[in-house]
């Protein structure tokens, strides 16, 4: 397939801004592991897409809503769109497993969905929420200018490693241990590996 016609998936954004080799490992090198967290996950999403569509105090609740957006070069399915019935003010709702978290990964996804919803109807877009499981609780998160200019970066960093196909390297921080892909990444052994730069060094010398 050309690349350049490749449509990303939504969660590769996430994934990127949670770690760019992480990106790299599932969607170019279609590496995947699970872990706890990646199954509970499966399990909740599982659970959100079986709901059926319905209507209270005039919010209709649509969910697993598969959405395409050929400009921003996106696709994907989102958990949930709750529609306004009287203004059809459309709003998206992204379940995770787990809480809030200190990064913005989860909120980038989401800005990512509202632009794609843009995109599709032309209506302006202006929030959304986040609902996690653990704690039970829903995050509101407004797609201010700030947030939006984040996403749309994340949206070209992500094409570019589309298209090149690198492999960035490891960097070994907190979060690595929360990564369902830290066997195969192996981030301590391989962030301080120089063999590659001694084989490159030992076949360039004279
Ligand atoms: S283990 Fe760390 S460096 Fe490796 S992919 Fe996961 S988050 Fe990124």
């Amino acid at each position: 397939m050309n690349q350049d016609l490749r449509l990303m998936p939504l969660s590769a954004l996430q994934h990127y801004a949670f770690c760019p080799r992480q990106c790299a490992l599932i969607h170019n090198e279609q590496a995947w592991a699970d872990n706890y967290l990646t199954a509970q996950g499966h399990l909740l999403h599982k659970r959100v897409d079986s709901g059926d569509p319905e209507t209270r105090n005039g919010i209709k609740f649509e969910r697993a809503v598969m959405v395409s957006a050929e400009k921003l070069g996106l696709t994907g399915k989102l958990d949930l769109i709750e529609k306004d019935l009287k203004t059809g003010k459309l709003t998206p709702v992204e379940y995770k497993k787990g809480k809030a978290k200190a990064g913005n990964w989860d909120k980038i996804q989401l800005c990512a969905q509202g632009l794609c919803l843009e995109e599709m109807t032309g209506q302006t877009i202006e929030e959304g929420y986040l609902w996690y499981w653990q704690t039970r609780k829903r995050e509101f998160v407004a797609f201010d200018k700030n947030l939006r200019q984040q996403t749309l970066d994340v949206i070209l960093q992500v094409k570019n490693i589309f298209l090149s196909g690198s492999l960035p390297k490891p960097k070994y921080e907190k979060k690595c241990k929360a990564c369902s892909l830290f066997d195969i990444c192996n981030p301590q052994l391989i962030e301080h590996d120089n063999s590659a730069n001694y084989i490159k060094q030992l076949f360039s010398r004279d």
